[in-house]
Parts: structure tokens; C-alpha cells; sequence
């Protein structure tokens, strides 16, 4: 979503994500990032959902996941969504660094649909899309493939909308960002790696800078800015640690980013049990 749309205030701070320019020079003040408190609130509603279920936090999720690509004639090649998937599974996995954090992608089906301006305008025509597309409960990723535009690559909403809103649940994702896109430095698929780390409910490593509670994971150190390119020795909060510039939640070159920590591990799965998991989400609403 851009930032001059009009959306309710609460909704007004999504898991979307600056496109090349805003990642790769657009300091300190992303106009997407929550605002004050709303992380604490996020951890305070899971840890109540949470002591509520009592369920135990599994220590594996396979997301059933329908791939939604829109055209109007111009859209990735099958194989590229093929990738994009493996891509997921890999990264989640840990394959290119850090930890397998549990979670696996499970393609159930690709739809196809030509309509030139849903391509065009996703943002637009979002919630007529979405109800004509959209498959499955709070469990299902639903990924919607179509054109952003120059400033924002993706965008996603997070688990904790869900009940308030069931058809817009999903990933928006530019389709010059799946693996082998025209998108220069972010061609690599991770903007989708980030994107689906908002739905199972991760902010970003640089979310309230280095304020308390920062994005709320305790092994990703508070960072004050976003980071573009690849930078070199950026510590942009003292006495915490070097930023976590390979975080896929910061918003490096996708060539620079390769990993989630174990403590996003464990919140996504966490966030898995309390707002997606089959059966938990309708037992709480
Ligand atoms: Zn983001």
C-alpha cells in the first residue's frame, strides 16, 4: 500500500515494505513503521491468546499456500513461481544462514487471472480481488502476484488483522521480485521471504528504533534506521550489537539478506498457535 492511501488508522501500519528506492536510500523514518506501543500491544494480545489456548508451540508448520497470479498479458513464468516457493522453503529453512526456523510452504494450486487492472492497481481493486481469489481459513497464505509499482515491492497484512478483516489476509507481491524478476537487487525472491515473515507476525529488526520494545524479539538488537544496499559495519544503537543487516526483516539488497534468528523462529510459530493454526484461530475469535 502507499503511504498517501487512505485506510483506517489501525490498518494504516502494514507489513509493506519499501520498494527499491525506499530500501536502498530512504533514511531514518520509514513511513510504514508502527507506531509507538503497537509492538507491545501485538506481544501483550499473543501472550493472552497464548496463556488462553494452551497450546503447545509446535516445533514445525506447514502453511497450506495458493498462489494468486494476476495479468494483463505481462506475468512470471511458471517456473519462477515454482521458484519462488522453493526459495520460501529454503530461506525459512535456514538454507542460506541462520536457523530452519520450522515453517515450510506447502503449494496446494496456482490460479491464473487476466484482468488488466487488478494487475495494475492491486491496491486499488484489493478487497474485490481478494474475495473473488482467496482460498482457505487463517491457516491458508494466500499470495497474490501482480504490479506495485516503483516504491513498494510488497505488502502484507498480520496475523492479528485477521479476525478483523478474513478476505484481505494475504501477501501482495510485485512479480518482477520472484526469483529471476527484472527488479535489480531484489530479483532473488526475498521480498517475498519478508513479506510472509509480516504474516506469521515479525516486524521489522528496525521497528522503534532502539526504543523498548524495539520489534519485540529478544536476539535481533534494536537497530534505528532501515539499512539499504549492503552496508559494512552498521551499529546504529550503542552497546547493543551490530545491526542485523542480513535479517530478511530489515530491507537490504536481496543479495545481502540470508537469515531469521531462532528467537523469530519461535514467534512465528507462536503467532502460528494464536491467530493461524487449524482449529485455534475459531476457538478463540
Ligand atoms: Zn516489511
Amino acid at each position: 500500500m502507499v503511504a498517501a492511501q487512505a485506510v483506517p488508522a489501525a490498518q494504516a501500519v502494514p507489513g509493506e515494505c519499501g520498494g527499491a528506492p525506499a530500501r536502498a536510500g530512504r533514511p531514518p523514518a520509514d513511513p510504514h513503521g508502527p507506531e509507538p506501543g503497537q509492538v507491545g500491544r501485538a506481544l501483550r494480545e499473543l501472550r493472552e491468546r497464548l496463556d488462553t489456548l494452551a497450546a503447545p508451540v509446535p516445533d514445525t508448520v506447514v502453511v497450506p499456500t495458493w498462489v494468486h497470479v494476476l495479468t494483463d498479458g505481462r506475468r512470471p513464468p511458471e517456473a519462477a513461481v515454482r521458484s519462488q516457493i522453493a526459495t520460501l522453503n529454503a530461506a525459512y529453512g535456514g538454507a542460506h544462514g541462520g536457523v530452519a526456523t520450522g515453517v515450510r510452504f506447502d503449494l496446494k494450486g496456482v490460479t491464473v487471472t487476466r484482468n488488466a487492472e487488478w494487475f495494475a492497481h492491486p491496491v486499488t481493486h484489493e478487497t474485490a480481488m481478494k474475495a473473488a481469489l482467496r482460498k482457505g481459513g487463517p491457516e491458508t497464505l494466500n499470495l497474490y502476484i501482480a504490479q506495485l509499482g516503483q516504491l513498494v515491492l510488497g505488502y502484507s497484512t498480520y496475523p492479528f488483522w485477521y479476525d478483523r478483516d478474513p478476505t484481505l489476509d494475504g501477501v501482495l507481491l510485485d512479480w518482477r521480485t520472484l526469483p529471476g524478476g527484472s527488479l535489480r537487487n531484489f530479483n532473488r525472491g526475498f521480498t517475498g521471504v519478508h513479506e510472509i515473515g509480516h504474516w506469521l507476525g515479525l516486524f521489522h529488526t528496525f521497528d522503534n528504533g532502539c526504543q523498548e520494545p524495539g520489534d519485540g524479539i529478544d536476539d535481533t538488537p534494536p537497530q534505528a534506521t532501515p539499512s539499504g544496499g549492503c552496508p559494512r559495519g552498521k551499529d546504529s544503537c550503542p552497546g547493543a550489537g551490530p545491526d542485523a543487516i542480513h535479517n530478511f526483516m530489515d530491507y537490504t539488497y536481496d543479495a545481502c539478506m540470508r537469515e531469521f534468528t531462532a528467537g523469530q523462529g519461535v514467534r512465528m510459530r507462536e503467532m502460528w498457535v494464536a491467530y493461524r493454526g487449524s482449529g485455534t484461530a475459531g476457538a478463540a475469535r
